[in-house]
């Protein structure tokens, strides 16, 4: 069984809020070679048939500009069983906890995603313990991008992205998190670069999952160091149960990342984790997380 913690849902308003000045969805996924992804109920359908096809039972859908929630919102209401919706939330924004707490009581969001380098806070900010409040007063998740973040699609459109790297620390978010036990954590891509302080981090904090995410192409910052490295040293450290299988699949025609579940796949052969850990960080822990 495969569940599926990191996917972004790339909708049309993610394209037109993302590029206003673009001229519409339509001609930046040309622009991109990117199927335009039409209504947010088709685009969740395509979806669908694409886990199908892989035989992945659920993802988290990723709601990937502020602002975007209705469209992860529309694909998670038709397809509850299936998909679990997070969304990207800036919490220096305009009307923050205004925009927090419709994504997480109107729309049902089940984890609020943070990218403190793209908007400028820290994850010690008490705008970030507000953040963790509502969390845990809605029975939802934080997920905190820490580490390296190059955003592809910025890239290829020419869009600015003036990120301040330094404040993506697993530490400070480790700070924080500690006055939340009930909220789980999650940081993607092993913490991407900041692995030593993502470990410390889990170390030091029982919440704070790692998601094995994307190509993690940051461990060309960390000398020597190899994909099986890190799951050794993560599994050593987090352990079995605070991993969370992700791709970090994002658009079509390319659809699901299967290359990715394969390559970890066999690294979970090569260092030799059991059947029942394997299940754990392939679907259990997500299960566990975000019960169907
Ligand atoms: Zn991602």
């Amino acid at each position: 069984m495969i569940n599926d913690a990191h996917c972004h849902f790339f909708s049309t308003r993610f394209l037109e809020l993302l590029a206003p000045d673009a001229g519409g969805a339509v001609a930046v996924s040309s622009r991109l070679q990117w199927d335009p992804p039409g209504t947010s109920t088709e685009l969740g359908e395509r979806w669908i048939v694409e886990l199908d096809r892989h035989g992945v039972a659920r993802a988290a859908l990723i709601a990937s500009i502020p602002g975007d929630t209705v469209s992860v919102a529309e694909a998670v209401a038709r397809h509850p069983a299936r998909f679990v919706g997070f969304f990207m939330h800036n919490p220096a924004g305009p009307d923050a906890d205004a925009a927090l707490a419709r994504s997480l009581k109107e729309h049902r969001m089940r984890a609020v995603c943070l990218f403190p380098a793209m908007h400028g806070y820290r994850l010690d900010d008490e705008r970030v313990e507000r953040v963790f409040h509502a969390a845990a007063d809605s029975g939802a998740a934080v997920f905190a991008h820490c580490g390296v973040l190059t955003v592809g699609i910025r890239k290829k459109l020419g869009l600015p992205s003036r990120f301040d790297l330094r404040l993506g620390d697993p530490l400070a978010l480790a700070r924080t998190a500690l006055g939340f036990p009930q909220v789980p954590v999650i940081v993607p891509h092993f913490g991407a670069g900041f692995f030593r302080e993502a470990l410390m981090a889990a170390d030091q904090c029982p919440t704070i999952h790692l998601d094995t995410s994307s190509s993690n192409s940051w461990i060309r910052f960390d000398g020597g160091q190899t994909l099986e490295g890190v799951f050794r040293s993560a599994l050593a450290i987090a352990g079995p149960s605070r991993l969370l299988f992700g791709t970090d699949s994002s658009f079509f025609p390319r659809g699901w990342q299967a290359g990715i579940y394969e390559e970890q796949q066999r690294i979970m052969g090569s260092l030799g984790v059991s059947v029942a850990d394997r299940h754990a960080i392939f679907a259990g822990n997500f299960e566990r997380l975000f019960p169907g």
